[in-house]
């Protein structure tokens, strides 16, 4: 959802309460995709501060299915966006070039990068299930929480494997 500006920036002290609503059912965060599984309509209010000025607020939450990252158990988490700012539109021009993600471009508020720029900040950069999560089994893919699978855990991991044939080919050649 993009909201053009020019409408509200043109009416001094002009105030505005826009019914909005997420259109991104997924976020990209550091290579890891989480779908939202829930978030719901909200107010985005926007106001005309002065000057290119413009308060924005917006109160809601959704939630992320984030997961373990030792055994990829799925770990829904509830997000809650409070944004309360004034940014000066002048400023910000500057600002598009060096921030990844920014919400105004060309005179319109993109709502899913505001509330994106106040989520990821918000994000875990690893999730646990529990701190002693003891994680996927490397050898027979077991959730090693819920079984004691047996498998000897001294075994390489399967990508490591590939390197070890490689030195042992490397060892035959040179014998
Ligand atoms: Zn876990
Ligand atoms: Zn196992």
């Amino acid at each position: 959802m993009k909201i053009k500006l020019s409408d509200i920036l043109s009416v001094a002290n002009k105030k505005v309460d826009i019914n909005a609503s997420l259109e991104m059912t997924q976020v990209d965060f550091q290579n890891n995709i989480y779908d939202i599984t829930d978030s719901s309509p909200f107010v985005l209010t926007l106001l005309n501060h002065g000057k290119n000025k413009l308060g924005i607020k917006v109160d809601t939450k959704l939630t992320l299915l984030l997961y373990c990252g030792r055994c990829l158990t799925e770990l829904p988490e509830e997000f809650y966006i409070h944004i309360e700012e004034v940014i000066d539109l002048d400023e910000e021009k500057e600002r598009t070039l060096i921030e990844e993600i920014y919400y105004v471009d060309k005179g319109f508020l993109d709502v899913d990068k505001l509330i994106l720029d106040e989520l990821f900040p918000m994000i875990p950069i690893q999730s646990l299930c529990d701190d002693n999560c003891k994680g996927i089994c490397k050898v027979c893919g077991a959730n090693r929480n819920d079984m004691d699978c047996g498998c000897d855990q001294s075994v390489m991991d399967p990508r490591m494997a590939v390197f070890g044939e490689v030195f042992s080919q490397f060892n035959l050649e040179n014998k």
